[in-house]
């Protein structure tokens, strides 16, 4: 046998999938690293860890971005870095005091891309109103010389009147959405590969803190936040499911769509729903303050085109369906992970 030969996909090795934010990646996560390190705030599996200080509690967050190309219309791994980490940190009820940025460097890589890259990094962070305030630079062995991966972390003050969990969830509770599905990861796939489609697709990257942090304060029941990243708005929904028991129905008319990124997705075969966001949360509120909520959502940039998409149901066994525009339903799937590999 070729001692060259590389590792075949089966069960003792990683591929691709186990981190594509579906069904691989969650077997991954449980089998392996909950079994190692499992305790009851890891144990949790969300966006960030609540700890208690002082008689009050922090949210503290990481995530690393791996995604290719580096550069595409409407961001650049280091806005997906602070956004990302920023709205981790807003989903779990938190204001984000502070960034750490982790950057690790191949030999090769160009100095005014860096510098590029860390402009954006700026950018991003004044928009996010929070400061990069540690970091840590590593430069590894040219592999192919232009490869960066970032790692951000980041704390936050908990809003202490937030009352967020899977365990908060009722029947009858509305699903809202903060605007159009699927951008970000069309845009990527628009991109890589030379392929390139003549309208204008962009990355939807944008930290919500601002409007997340104005939902907060004004006292609307919100169950439950989650960004859609990767697995998309299908990954969050079999979350909910799975977690709080109960079913969901989603109105495929209510779902906010832009219409190149529709047309785009349908000609590359991708179900917009299981596709990644990397400025989109998903709300589950109280019903009767759900029209507030979106009203709130539409005062900012980042929310204009907010819209109630479905309810919690009481349904045996929960799953999720779409109600389809011709009125037919069809049960939406956890994504299994493969479809989008680096997409952050
Ligand atoms: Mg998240």
């Amino acid at each position: 046998m070729n001692p060259a030969a590389k590792p075949q996909p089966n069960d003792d090795v990683i591929v691709r999938a186990h981190g594509g934010g579906g069904e691989m990646m969650g077997r991954l996560i449980s089998d392996h690293i909950v079994s190692a390190l499992g305790n009851q705030t890891l144990n949790a599996l969300t966006d960030g860890a609540v700890l208690p200080c002082n008689g009050k509690h922090i949210v503290m967050t990481t995530d690393s971005y791996v995604v290719q190309p580096l550069e595409f219309p409407g961001g650049d791994i280091g806005r997906l870095a602070v956004c990302g980490t920023v709205n981790d940190l807003a989903v779990m009820g938190g204001r984000p005091i502070g960034l750490s940025l982790g950057l690790i460097i191949e030999e090769g890589f160009r100095l005014d891309r860096l510098d590029r890259i860390l402009d954006s990094i700026a950018k991003a962070a004044r928009e996010a109103s929070v400061e990069i305030v540690t970091g840590d630079t590593k430069v590894i062995e040219n592999v192919r010389g232009d490869g960066l991966f970032i790692n951000t972390a980041g704390v936050a003050e908990l809003d202490e009147r937030a009352r967020l969990g899977f365990d908060q969830i009722r029947p009858g509770d509305a699903i809202l959405i903060n605007g159009n599905l699927g951008d970000h990861g069309i845009a990527i796939m628009s991109v890589r590969d030379g392929l390139e489609f003549e309208t204008t697709l962009r990355s939807d990257a944008a930290p919500l803190n601002a409007m997340i942090g104005d939902l907060l304060s004004s006292g609307v029941a919100i169950r439950f936040m989650r960004d859609a990243t990767r697995g998309g708005l299908a990954g969050v929904l079999a979350d909910i499911s799975d977690r709080a028991g109960f079913g969901i129905e989603l109105s495929e008319l209510a779902l906010p769509r832009d219409p190149h990124t529709r047309a785009a997705a349908e000609m590359l075969g991708f179900d917009l729903l299981a596709v990644a966001n990397e400025g989109k949360v998903l709300l589950v509120v109280a019903d009767s303050d759900a029209e507030r909520c979106v009203d709130i959502m539409r005062e900012h940039d980042t929310g204009r085109r907010s819209a109630r998409i479905g309810r919690v149901v009481a349904s045996n066994p929960p799953l999720v369906e779409l109600v389809t525009e011709h009125g037919g339903r069809r049960i939406v799937q956890r994504p299994y992970g493969e479809e989008l590999p680096r997409i952050c």
